[in-house]
């Protein structure tokens, strides 16, 4: 049986208008002879509505009966769509996440799915064309509903290809693709016609606001292909695959910042064994995220020691570190909470040297310091002032010619 699976997100399934769109877009799968899964986010607005009301009331919502409440929004999106199936004559019918028997853990609000039991789902396939499944939940081993956090039908739809084994998964949504940088901060940018699993990994925040990031770790476990794409054209989207032949020739494939960071150096602590243990288990604990971390020569005995944590997470951090810091030596704890993280991602790097140079030598001409460098086999991060952050990513964007059009990987007849 050959199966698609197509999600729609919340701004595609916001009226009726919209889910007519949804349906052309059906249309032109069930026309190969292809049945088809979709995967339907709540209408716009409807989950934050929800959540809203939760905190109405209560001030500190029961997480069972909040992941319940909020489920509904795709229980009357998917119930909605599968009744316009049904009046064009279409074979469909709405399955929620405890029938189409998702099984998550148990983490209320952010669960993992654990499995789904597809010989269920191909047995309903059996007798309908479509399958119009909510996103966004799941069911626990004690019958629990449960909810895979913000943005979470992308996981749903990728879960569902996986099982399903789909020949494809498109993510229809508002925007028509992955693009080289926020083209807000730089209307150079483009879409990437083809992105790894890694290098969106590594976009982040960024990506994550095309893809919920959980949905590129599930796709990239078990090598499903995603499309994601726009309801409102017919354009091409952006593939996110494996590492292909070819996409290596692009030397960087994007630019993404982010703002969220806060800088921290502890003064002149004893550069002895443990310390370094001393100072990030109970940030650790404490679940807060270090992301660069950098420690100096030591000058007798002592360091400095420089990290970065979600500007959010400053306050806890120093909190932390003020109550340590005698048993570390450190006189001082500086901060900065004006910094903000450039990244320059690419598989194509992994194979070059002088990327890093040809970034330093950009910001340089630009007159923007850095602050903190961090790298990776597919990535640099460079830690400045905050102030530079726009300017930063249209220059890098210009210096690895990502305003240019996408260089077409050589077909393997040439
Ligand atoms: N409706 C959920 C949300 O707004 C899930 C999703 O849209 O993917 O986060
Ligand atoms: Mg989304």
């Amino acid at each position: 049986m050959r199966i698609t699976v197509q999600k729609f997100g919340g701004t595609s399934v916001a009226n009726l208008d919209c889910m007519c769109k949804v349906l052309d877009k059906n249309r032109e799968i069930l026309s190969t002879g292809c049945k088809l899964v979709v995967v339907l986010s709540a209408m716009a607005g409807e989950t934050n509505r929800l959540l809203t009301l939760a905190g109405q009331w209560s001030d500190r919502p029961d997480p069972w009966e909040l992941d319940a409440l909020v489920a509904t929004g795709e229980q009357v999106s998917v119930t909605l769509y599968a009744m316009l199936l049904k009046d064009q004559g279409i074979r469909a019918r709405s399955v929620l996440g405890h029938q189409a028997e998702i099984l998550t853990d148990c983490s209320a609000g952010r669960a993992r799915i654990l499995g789904i039991n597809s010989s269920r789902m191909l047995e309903l396939l059996n007798s309908h064309d479509v399958l119009v499944v909510a996103g966004f939940q799941g069911c626990d081993i004690r019958q629990r509903i449960t909810t895979l956090g913000r943005g979470g039908s992308d996981t749903s739809a990728v879960a569902l290809a996986a099982a399903l084994n789909a020949e494809l998964c498109e993510i229809y949504t508002d925007v028509d693709g992955v693009y080289t940088t926020d083209p807000h901060v730089c209307p150079q940018a483009r879409k990437i016609s083809r992105i790894t699993y890694d290098e969106m990994l590594e976009m982040a925040s960024m990506g994550a606001k095309v893809l919920q990031i959980r949905s590129v770790q599930f796709a990239k476990k078990y090598q499903v292909p995603v499309h994601v794409r726009s309801t409102f054209s017919n354009e091409p989207g952006t593939i996110v695959t494996k590492e292909e032949k070819g996409m290596e020739e692009a030397l960087v494939s994007s630019i993404a910042y982010d703002k969220d960071q806060a800088r921290v150096t502890l003064m002149d602590v004893y550069d002895e064994p443990g310390v370094a243990a001393t100072i990030f288990s109970p940030i650790s604990d404490a679940d807060i995220v270090v992301d660069m971390i950098v420690q100096n020569p030591s000058r007798e005995a002592r360091t400095d020691m420089t990290f970065t944590v979600p500007r959010g997470d400053l306050e806890p951090t120093l909190k932390i570190l003020n109550r340590i810091k005698t048993e570390i030596g450190a006189p001082a704890v500086v901060h900065d909470a004006q910094v903000s993280k450039v990244s320059i991602i690419g598989v194509g790097m992994r194979n070059h040297s002088g990327v890093a140079a040809m970034a330093f030598t950009a910001l340089k001409h630009e007159g923007i310091n850095i602050l903190m460098i961090s790298t990776s086999e597919i990535k640099i991060s460079i830690l400045l002032d905050e102030k530079y952050t726009e300017l930063a990513v249209r220059t890098l964007h210009e210096a690895f010619g990502l305003d240019k059009p996408e260089p077409t990987p050589k077909s393997d007849q040439s």
